[in-house]
């Protein structure tokens, strides 16, 4: 697991527990989101009412499963996680649906990988609070239909547009995350940095805050690494300069790329121009799998503007070449 991969490892599950915000107060970041569930959530309290289905579309590690504790506390109501890859038969769906108490917020992480049985079923669940359950097999197959309590479906998926229509249409309200300022991660290396009793300055929680990608799982993942430093190596508190050579040791540089994604740049500049160039070419270049360098590396360099995926191939951008000290071609002798 690469030290800026945005899903969560094994140390990250044992401490975001303890670094997860309670209540929506708390919550940094994602102004809209924010206001608009709060209204969600403050309506459906006045009316004694349970909370529409939420749907929260967006990247790993900018808190979906953070908001929905968070949704289930305002409802002060228990929750109940599960995700789409652990509901193979609509069976299992039926089971979690039917020990489910009145109110209970039901937290199915990428639901979009539920299976095609599952998500039907999920659907009249959803708006009639009914399930049938299928007993017997073959012509003498009846269906059983079972009153559920009504309760409140929060799914998660990286992408909205993944899920098909007639789920998304079950939603009553849609939350976009959107990867988060350097201001905001700021606030959350802050915070974390409290909750650790780690010392820190503004300027090393800044640093730290540019090199996480825009992902507080990612921040609160590399405060550990530079805690870490800052313990060994000086006298614990956290500085720019702290935080700046523990990053180095762990080859993350000043916009949080890593090794992989700086081999990939190089490869494209140094060996091809700056390209394009194909994917495979590039993949055999630096050393690794075809997928590793699309899925891997790509998406963060395309979203910074460092790569451009073009129908003729890879190209680096003029602020690739800027990134690792370069001057790029056009600006050559001016
Ligand atoms: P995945 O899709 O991989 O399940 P996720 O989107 O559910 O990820 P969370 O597990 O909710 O992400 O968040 C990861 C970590 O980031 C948590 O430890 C949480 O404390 C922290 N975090 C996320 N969002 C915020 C936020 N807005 N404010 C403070 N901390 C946050």
């Amino acid at each position: 697991e690469r030290l800026v991969g945005s899903v969560a490892d094994g140390e990250d599950q044992a401490v975001e527990a303890a670094l997860r915000p309670k209540d929506l107060d708390e919550f940094i970041g994602q102004e809209k989101v924010r206001e608009q569930l709060d209204l969600v959530l403050r309506a459906a309290r006045a009316r004694g009412a349970t909370a529409d289905h939420v749907l929260l579309s967006g990247a790993p590690g900018l808190g979906k499963t953070t908001l929905s504790m968070i949704i289930a506390a305002e409802m002060e109501a228990p929750i109940r996680i599960t995700s789409g890859p652990a509901i193979q038969h609509a069976g299992d769906l039926a089971a979690i649906l039917s020990s489910l108490q009145e109110g209970e917020v039901l937290f199915l992480d990428e639901i979009h990988r539920m299976s095609r049985p599952a998500e039907e079923m999920l659907y009249m669940a959803m708006e009639d609070f009914r399930v049938d359950v299928i007993v017997g097999k073959g012509p003498g197959a009846t269906a059983i239909p079972l009153e559920l309590p009504p309760f409140t479906l929060v799914g998660a998926t990286t992408r909205a547009g993944l899920l098909p229509p007639p789920l998304r249409d079950r939603f009553g309200f849609t939350a976009h995350m959107e990867f988060y300022e350097p201001t905001e991660l700021e606030r959350v290396i802050h915070r974390s940095a409290g909750l650790l009793e780690v010392g820190i300055e503004t300027d090393g929680a800044a640093e730290i805050a540019g090199r996480s990608r825009g992902t507080p799982r990612i921040a609160n993942r590399l405060l550990r690494r530079v805690r870490d430093y800052a313990q060994v190596r000086a006298d614990g508190v956290v500085t720019r300069e702290i935080a700046t050579a523990a990053l180095a040791v762990y080859e993350v540089d000043g916009r949080g790329l890593d090794r992989l994604d700086r081999a990939v740049l190089e490869a494209l500049i140094k060996l091809f121009g700056g390209g394009p160039v194909g994917l495979s070419t590039l993949a055999v270049a630096v050393g690794e799998e075809r997928e590793t360098v699309e899925e891997v590396a790509e998406p963060f360099l395309v979203r910074e503007g460092l790569l451009a995926r073009t129908p003729r191939g890879r190209v680096a951008t003029p602020a690739a070449w800027t990134h690792l000290g370069l001057t790029p071609p056009g600006s050559r002798g001016t």
